[in-house]
């Protein structure tokens, strides 16, 4: 199970480098299948990584986004193998606010994820539907777009058996809503997910974590854990704080 934290762009350094401290010194009540992760901004990632290591903690940290290219003139960004050479384990990538705000689309994320799997960091790739789209009666559809073009892509899919790759189901419009999907919804949702890793990975799709996020909270955690194709949760407002974090954490 992999419970991973999108800190977005929340917490100044000082309370970063506390709730990291806080979360070192929680982790050791939480059980050892458990994969605890956070993603801090990039200006918290050298400090947050110390407190770990000084801690000498399980605790997995990652950024939230990087560039396709891995160095060039590209004012502003940070390259995947900066991350890697920092240390971090995963990078998100193709958050919707990303791809809303940032008019990112399938074949940036895609060239993203092989710049990612290329240096050695474990993506986490972020799909889902809107509201609009769910209410038109096409989630596996946009699913299903957003997975291939990461799944058909040539340079990535020589990439996957060896490497490790997360995808994060995401309905947009459970994303910082309160509006969780309901654990069917999103269980109908992943097994489909399963299939499509399935035809095109075939055993080797069992070992991929698909992972739940939108709204999750300590009171609606368990019973996304209990469906049989959700491996864990990507939270955001809840993994703001110790306690809701590894509250969520101990349900796992
Ligand atoms: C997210 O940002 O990926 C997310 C799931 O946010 P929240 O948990 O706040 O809905």
């Amino acid at each position: 199970m992999l419970i991973a934290g999108n800190w977005k762009m929340n917490l100044m350094p000082h309370e970063g480098m506390m709730l990291t401290h806080e979360l070192c010194m929680g982790l050791s009540d939480i059980p050892s299948h458990v994969d605890m992760l956070i993603c801090p901004p990039f200006t918290h990632l050298a400090q947050c990584s110390l407190i770990i290591e000084n801690n000498e903690s399980q605790l997995l940290i990652g950024a939230q986004n990087c560039h396709a290219s891995d160095q060039g003139a590209f004012t502003g960004e940070i390259s995947a193998p900066m991350l890697a050479s920092m240390g971090m384990d995963y990078v998100i990538l193709g958050h919707s606010e990303r791809r809303i705000l940032f008019n990112e689309s399938n074949d940036v994320i895609a060239r993203k994820c092989h710049a990612a799997l290329k240096a050695g960091l474990i993506p986490i790739v972020c799909i889902g539907e809107t509201l609009e789209q769910r209410n038109q009666g096409i989630v596996n559809q946009v699913v299903q777009e957003q997975l291939l073009s990461i799944l058909q892509h040539e340079q990535i899919v020589n990439h996957i058996p060896a490497h490790d790759i997360v995808f994060a189901y995401e309905p947009v419009w459970a994303i910082g809503t309160g509006l969780a999907a309901s654990p069917e919804q999103a269980e109908d949702v992943h097994a489909f997910i399963r299939m499509q890793l399935e035809e095109k990975l075939g055993d080797h799709a069992s070992m991929i974590d698909v992972i739940y996020g939108g709204s999750v909270k300590p009171e609606n955690a368990k019973e996304y854990f209990l469906q049989p194709n959700i491996d864990g949760a990507l939270i955001g407002g809840a993994s703001l704080k110790a306690e809701s974090f590894l509250a969520i954490a101990a349900q796992a």
